[in-house]
This record gives structure tokens, sequence and C-alpha cells, in this order.
């Protein structure tokens, strides 16, 4: 049986599911969405998840037409019917069918969607071995221009970083914000650790806050390492000890060398090792 997809409280095979050409969420990226696991039958974090749609469709002043709660059993419902315990899960929020403006008045019929297919995961050797990263010269989008907070349709920012990276050789690129801090990289957040505390980008560098970001955090205070969210320049990430990156995707991934610069001693270090270990654990109990 083909996959099941969810659009509008009905069920679509993925062949059929279908959004209008005069949609805004194609026509201008304007929507909202959210990348989700389930392991083991146990959507991870998924209120926080919600949450930030939510936030995130606020911030645009959108509505979404179903409650958090219709939409969490939803959730439930699409993995049933496509039978996944363990699977990625995308929510899509467009803004619906308008006319060719802009004007997000004059659309109407926001659709919500609900994919849910197997988890594409980054090869073995990233995590045995660590990434490499390079540094985009493209700058994470100015918070004043349109919020990295609020995760939109509208991608191509972090697009234009990824093929930067690409082009270098690298999966994922390092972005800086408009004051030349470190931001985050194209779908991950970025964690160093130095003389033995964790350093992330406070919020307001111009970063998503990601689910699994907050998560690492927890694990680290409950496992004795502290973390400190100040803001970090790329002069911090060559004299770190270890880095790694975060997010859904990606879990926690280590990072080994930036503008191939090796970070520390060019390995996957100890603490890092420890939050894979502790993350996977978490995953699996939540
Ligand atoms: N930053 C960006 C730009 C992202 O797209 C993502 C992935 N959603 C993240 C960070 C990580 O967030 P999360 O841990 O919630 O997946």
């Amino acid at each position: 049986m083909s996959l099941q997809v969810y659009i509008n409280g009905k069920f679509y095979a993925k062949e059929d599911a279908k959004v209008s050409v005069y949609d805004h969420g194609l026509l201008y990226g304007d929507g909202v969405f959210e990348g989700i696991r389930c392991y083991s039958g146990n959507v991870f974090r998924l209120k926080e998840h919600l949450e930030r749609l939510y936030e995130s469709a606020r911030a645009i002043m959108l509505q979404i037409p179903i409650s958090p709660e219709k939409l969490a059993e939803d959730v439930y419902e699409t993995l049933r019917r496509n039978q996944f315990t363990d699977a990625y899960i995308r929510l899509v929020v467009t803004r619906g069918a308008g006319s060719l403006g802009l004007d997000p008045n004059k659309t109407s019929d926001p659709q919500v969607i609900i994919i849910t297919d197997k988890i594409a995961l980054y090869p073995a050797e990233y995590y045995d071995k660590g990434l490499e990263l390079i540094t985009a010269s493209t700058i994470r989008n100015h918070p004043a221009a349109l919020s990295p907070r609020i995760k939109s349709l509208n991608y191509l920012n972090n697009i234009m970083a990824k093929l930067e990276g690409l082009q270098a050789g690298c999966v994922e690129a390092l972005m800086l914000n408009h004051k030349g801090e470190v931001a985050e990289c194209t779908g991950d957040n970025i964690f160093i650790v130095r003389k033995g505390r964790l350093v992330t980008p406070p919020i307001d560098a111009g970063i998503l806050e990601g689910v699994t970001r907050n998560a690492v955090i927890e694990l680290a205070e409950a496992a004795g390492i502290g973390c400190d969210q100040t803001a970090l320049t790329r002069h911090d990430i060559f004299i770190a000890d270890e880095c790694f990156l975060t997010g859904t995707a990606a879990e926690v991934i280590p990072v080994v060398k930036l503008d191939k610069r090796p970070i520390g001693a060019g390995v996957v270090g100890p603490i890092t090792t420890q939050l894979i270990a502790a993350f996977k654990k978490l995953v699996h109990k939540a």
C-alpha cells in the first residue's frame, strides 16, 4: 500500500496528496512547518514541536484551523495508518490558495499536512568520524527581516548556505549572524565544549530554538556538565576542545573540522560521545 498523507483531516495516497498551484505556501513560501521523529511508537517531544509550530504560525498571523490537541491525535493516526513505529514526521501548514498577489487576506483554506516517512539517516561514518563544516558567506536572516525563530516554509536562506557547503564537499555549513557571530548550521544547532562545559549561541543570536538543543542542554546539566548560552565567534570554535550539532534528523552529530582546521584533537571528543549515548537513551525511553 502506498504511503498515506494527511491533508485537512483526510488521507490520500502519496501520489494523490496535492495542493493548489495558487497556494501561497508554494507561491511565496507563506506557511510554517515542523520536522519531528517517532521512536518505538513514541513521538519525541511532540508538545514542544507543536508549541513551536503554533508560535511560528502566530508570528506570521496564520491561524491554524485545528487545535494542537487534535493535531497531536492526527499525527498519531497518520503514523498508525502507515504502520510506522520509527519515522520522520513533517507537519506543514500553508496559508492556502489565494490570488497571485501577496495579500494573505485574499487566501482561504490553509492546508494542514502531515507526512510520515522513513527516516533518512546521515551515514554512520559521520557519527564515528565527525563532520567537516565550512563557514557559509551567506549570513543567517537578520531577525528584523525574517526571524530565524520562525520555522517558515521560506528556507532559501538556509538553502543558499547549504549549497555553499555542498560545493565545498560539506553536508552542513556554519552560518554567522549579521554581527559576525556564530548562529547555527543550515538545519542544526551548534555547540562547542570548552574546559568541560558546553557553550551554544543564545536564541537572540538569531537562531531556531531547537527541540534537540534544549533536550541536550537538559541532558548535559543532568550529567553535571554546565551549559553557557553566550555569543560565539569562529575563533571560539577554532579553540574549542570539541564541537557537535543537534537536530531532529541528525540527533547529536560530532564536528571535527571547521574551514579545514581541526577542532581540538580533530577527533570525536569524550563529552560529545557521552551526550550521543545519553540522547539515544532518552529518545528510546521517551
Ligand atoms: N536550526 C534550523 C535552521 C533548523 O532547521 C533545525 C531543524 N528543525 C534546527 C536548528 C534544529 O532544530 P530541532 O532540534 O528542533 O530539529
